[in-house]
């Protein structure tokens, strides 16, 4: 497979759709609505085209966003490998994030959109732009570019996946392209105070349950610049947790005066704990942090999967954290 150091043209990518038949749109496990408002999106855009178009992601469906139109063309992936003439893999920072779904695709070809700055460009073409604040961002640029059709249908979902990877336009990375284009979507018929209860005001209060449970262990280092908070098995089984509750809780840390990073450690069945970091100063790269632990993601918000305890987890990262940002000064 190439890995072309530069972006491949909007011109490219097009011809490259245009030019298959059967495709199959991809994103990362455990998705948030960048990755699926991205998939369906671009699934969408696609059929108008007569395109046969498959969207898989090994986690399925979020419960949370079921509300987006077309959410129903999201299935988790077969056991036995299908063929496809192209594969699009959106929002995936590195192939193997694509879990059971990239095992189940057959291909000779793979476009690879994604705007994670370590993404290696694993594509045959490959479009990453770290400066975009979403994919689904690059994608209104894309099939706007492409003169392919964004309908309200395809509007609301890009307009989830940008507001949710922005913080509802808040983050740094929100540019006034960003702003222009949320507008452009509200132009084409997309609801912003409907769309945004349902993704901010519309949780399960299990959600909060944990909330509650989880700022019981919640804890500072470093004179208050770091906090964190841990998640055990036992806990997210009394709690009936499901994983996409965890989503956006560590804001909550995030939003704390002094704080600049955050850490919200989840234990995973097998002997695994899951790292989520935010940060809120250029100077702290959470996910260079991450990268020592395998792991990865942007500079304000990153992740990684250690093996061992919570305990091992909590002290080796919550040590590594504090070796950046001067704890001991
Ligand atoms: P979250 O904390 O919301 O799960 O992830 C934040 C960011 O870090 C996302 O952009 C995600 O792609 C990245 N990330 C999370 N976990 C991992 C991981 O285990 N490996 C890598 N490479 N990136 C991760
Ligand atoms: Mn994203």
């Amino acid at each position: 497979m190439m890995s072309p150091e530069t972006n491949a043209s909007f011109a490219e990518i097009a011809a490259a759709l245009q030019a298959a038949q059967n495709i199959v749109v991809l994103s990362h496990v455990r998705p948030d609505g960048d990755a699926l408002g991205s998939q369906i999106a671009l699934a969408l855009s696609l059929r108008t085209l007569g395109k046969q178009v498959t969207v898989w992601n090994e986690d399925g469906m979020l419960e949370k966003l079921r509300f987006l139109p077309a959410s129903n063309l999201v299935s988790c992936p077969p056991a036995e490998p299908v063929s496809f003439d192209l594969a699009v893999a959106l929002d995936t920072a590195v192939q193997n994030r694509l879990g059971l779904a990239g095992e189940a695709v057959r291909t000779e070809r793979w476009i690879n959109i994604d705007h994670h700055p370590t993404n290696p460009r694993y594509g045959d073409l490959n479009y990453v732009d770290p400066t975009a604040p979403a994919t689904g961002q690059i994608l209104f640029e894309l099939l706007s570019h492409a003169q392919l059709p964004i309908d309200t249908a395809i509007a609301e979902n890009l307009f989830v996946a940008i507001s949710t990877d922005t913080g509802s336009f808040q983050y740094p990375n929100t540019t006034a392209r960003t702003f222009e284009i949320g507008g452009e979507l509200l132009k084409r018929g997309v609801d912003v105070g409907r769309v945004s209860q349902l993704l901010y005001e519309n949780y399960p209060r299990r959600r909060t349950e944990l909330l509650r449970a989880l700022l019981g262990t919640m804890r500072f280092e470093a004179g208050g610049q770091v906090a964190s908070f841990s998640l055990s098995l036992a806990v997210a089984q009394e709690l009936g947790v499901i994983p996409e509750d965890n989503e956006g809780l560590i804001d909550h840390l995030r939003a704390i005066e002094g704080v600049i990073v955050a850490v919200f450690f989840e234990e995973l069945p097998e002997g695994k704990v899951r790292v989520s970091m935010r940060s809120k100063s250029d100077a702290a790269d959470v996910s260079a942090i991450c990268a020592r632990f395998g792991g990865g993601g942007h500079k304000l918000a990153a992740g990684a999967r250690l093996r061992g305890s919570l305990a091992e987890a909590e002290s080796k990262i919550l040590e590594a954290i504090c070796d950046v940002i001067n704890c001991h000064s």
